[in-house]
């Protein structure tokens, strides 16, 4: 079979694969639509998680269930399904003690596509734990918006959960690319109140105020600590979810946010071997600033939550998409998009 794979770090291409099996509680899926993600880049260019060989990309897909395994008994072939970018393994003891994605000796061990297996961008791919992992999609949900929850809607969504916001908080949202966006909205559901949106694309800016962003923030207009808390009445905001900027954008937020106040990040740090937090904005570690971090939760649980938000007409996510290509070869047209960011981009597919 076709996919499309990081060579090595910087390089993509096309390659041939034998096609995969399903072991007994597994699946093999054809997709039915494939989103690249900013993530892919910093898997690629930034070389993030260390050099890969030949492995297939892509971590966002809805598709069509091919084959399944002796033992899986929900899901059966032909099932359209919404396949999270995280699956995590359901029968291990170790996730049953903490977060199901991580597990303790081997961080982000949910995100298996384009990590530690082939990922989603080819003609088939494998998805362990079919039963706990694949959701079945309704009718009338379309491709454009069940492509975006595998990773968007629940990314952006952890953002608010680990920002833990309250009905009516101040809420700054730094980045507003797809992932912010979907946090905007995710911030806006769970009842903020004030939301500031920060970017520079007008598009984006858009978006934002659709969903419910009630200030937009230019970083390049100025340090966006003093915009916000200047607009803020000269306070910090109650949480701060970071979906984007640059390797300082949790110093920004320590800053940004007020004492006894929460942080979301869901950003993907791609690039160094440090982390800073300013110390006094820290109340030299005594400020009660919380920092939560994490990688987006997956299973078939969460899809079907996410499935149940559109379903319920509380959030398009089909907003998100601005670019549209036919076939699978879509796929390497979108990930040089997402690599460029031109401005009118915020996410795109492709349909096959
Ligand atoms: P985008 O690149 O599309 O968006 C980034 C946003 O950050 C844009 O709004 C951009 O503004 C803004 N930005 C850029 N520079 C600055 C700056 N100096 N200060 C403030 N804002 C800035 O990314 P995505 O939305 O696709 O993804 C966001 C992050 O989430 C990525 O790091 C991605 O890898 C990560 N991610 C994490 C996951 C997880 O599980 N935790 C899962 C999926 C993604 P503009 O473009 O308007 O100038
Ligand atoms: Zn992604």
């Amino acid at each position: 079979m076709k996919g499309f794979a990081m060579l090595k770090i910087g390089a993509t291409g096309w390659i041939e694969k034998p096609r995969p099996a399903a072991g007994p509680f597994d699946a093999v899926v054809a997709p039915l639509a494939l989103a690249p993600c900013t993530s892919d880049i910093h898997t690629v260019y930034s070389g993030a998680l260390g050099d890969r060989h030949n492995l297939i990309l892509g971590h966002e897909a809805v598709g069509k269930v091919v084959e399944v395994g002796s033992e899986v008994r929900h899901i059966k072939p032909g099932d359209r399904v919404v396949v999270p970018a995280i699956t995590p393994d359901w029968r291990t003891l170790d996730i049953q003690h903490g977060v199901p994605h991580q597990h303790s000796e081997y961080l982000l061990s949910g995100w298996k596509f384009s990590n530690d297996k082939d990922g989603v961008f080819a003609e088939f791919f494998h998805v362990n734990d079919a039963d706990m992992n694949l959701a079945r999609l309704p009718d009338d949900i379309t491709l454009e918006q069940a492509a975006m929850m595998p990773d968007m809607m629940t990314t952006g969504f952890h953002g608010a959960e680990l920002a833990n916001v309250q009905f009516g908080a101040t809420v700054a949202v730094i980045g507003i690319g797809p992932v912010g966006l979907m946090a905007v909205a995710a911030a806006v559901l769970r009842g903020a109140g004030r939301v500031f949106a920060v970017g520079s694309r007008p598009h984006c800016a858009e978006i934002a105020k659709g969903y419910g962003a009630t200030d937009i923030i230019n970083y390049k207009n100025g340090d966006i600590v003093k915009q916000i808390i200047d607009k803020n009445g000269g306070k910090g905001t109650d949480h701060v979810i970071v979906a984007g900027g640059p390797e300082n954008v949790l110093a920004q937020a320590v800053d940004i946010v007020k004492a006894g106040g929460t942080i979301g990040n869901i950003n993907y740090f791609g690039e160094g071997a440090m982390l800073e937090i300013p110390r006094l904005a820290w109340g030299c570690g005594m400020a009660h600033k919380t920092i939560n971090a994490g990688l987006c939760p997956g299973g078939r649980g969460r899809m079907e939550r996410m499935i149940a938000l559109v379903a319920n007409g509380r959030v398009d996510p089909s907003k998100l998409v601005t670019h549209k290509f036919n076939g699978l070869e879509g796929v390497e047209k979108g990930l040089a998009l997402m690599k460029d960011k031109p401005a009118d981009v915020i996410k795109p597919l492709a349909l096959i």
